[in-house]
């Protein structure tokens, strides 16, 4: 099923090699808790995971990444833990992960989860707004849920040449967006639409 996912994901035109294979990796079933899950876990598509939030969709989850470019050994800043999917696949690539989610109850349950499996990603209760200041500058900034505006914190934690990976726009209908660190300031790319859950801020 797994690797029917995949070939999925190669016809809808995702190409990025190392991204095809983290993903036939990765055991997806396990981040649903949901006992039918030939119904749900390696269908391309988002499904909910407790608490309002929900579980990318593969194809999502490979594009960001492939966007991402990690090279093994690189530091990565994902926004949005949720159930750690995502996670998984960037260890799988060989990134040093440092992942925030604000929910607790998904924060303490993918903690969990991930030691269980075996991942070893860095995963902090928080607001993802804030970023981690004092792990920063990262690599690479991955953020997987719909954010209104860029967040400036985010934009600092970059590394010179780094990139950023975050849907903008409001809660209906997001534009993926490559936000690269040049030494003149930085420059942005646009990738097509996409739909998350809303990136949302402590008084919310
Ligand atoms: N990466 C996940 C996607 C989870 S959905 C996957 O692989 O499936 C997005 C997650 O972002 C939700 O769990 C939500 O609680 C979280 N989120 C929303 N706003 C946030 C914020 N300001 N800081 C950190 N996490 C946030």
């Amino acid at each position: 099923m797994r690797r029917k996912l995949v070939e999925e994901l190669a016809r809808k035109g995702i190409t990025d090699d190392k991204v095809l294979k983290a993903i036939g990796k990765v055991p997806r079933h396990l981040f649903i808790d949901d006992t039918a899950f030939e119904r749900f876990a390696y269908v391309d598509q988002a499904f909910p995971i407790g608490c309002g939030q929900t579980i990318s969709q593969p194809y999502t989850v490979a594009v960001q990444s492939a966007l991402l470019a990690v090279r093994p050994g690189e530091k990565v800043l994902e926004i949005g833990t949720g159930c750690g999917y995502q996670t998984a696949v960037l260890c799988e690539l060989g990134a040093k992960v440092h992942s925030i989610e604000r929910h607790r109850p998904l924060y303490l349950a993918t903690k969990a989860r991930l030691e269980a499996m075996g991942y070893r990603a860095r995963l902090v209760h928080g607001d993802g707004y804030k970023g981690l200041p004092a792990d920063a500058p990262f690599d690479k900034i991955i953020v997987t849920c719909g954010a209104p505006e860029l967040p400036s914190a985010l934009v600092d934690q970059l590394a010179p040449g780094g990139i950023l990976v975050i849907p903008l726009g409001g809660e209906d209908g997001q534009t993926m967006y490559t936000i690269t660190k040049t030494a003149g300031g930085i420059t942005r790319r646009a990738h097509g639409a996409f739909s998350f859950v809303p990136m949302l801020g402590n008084k919310k």
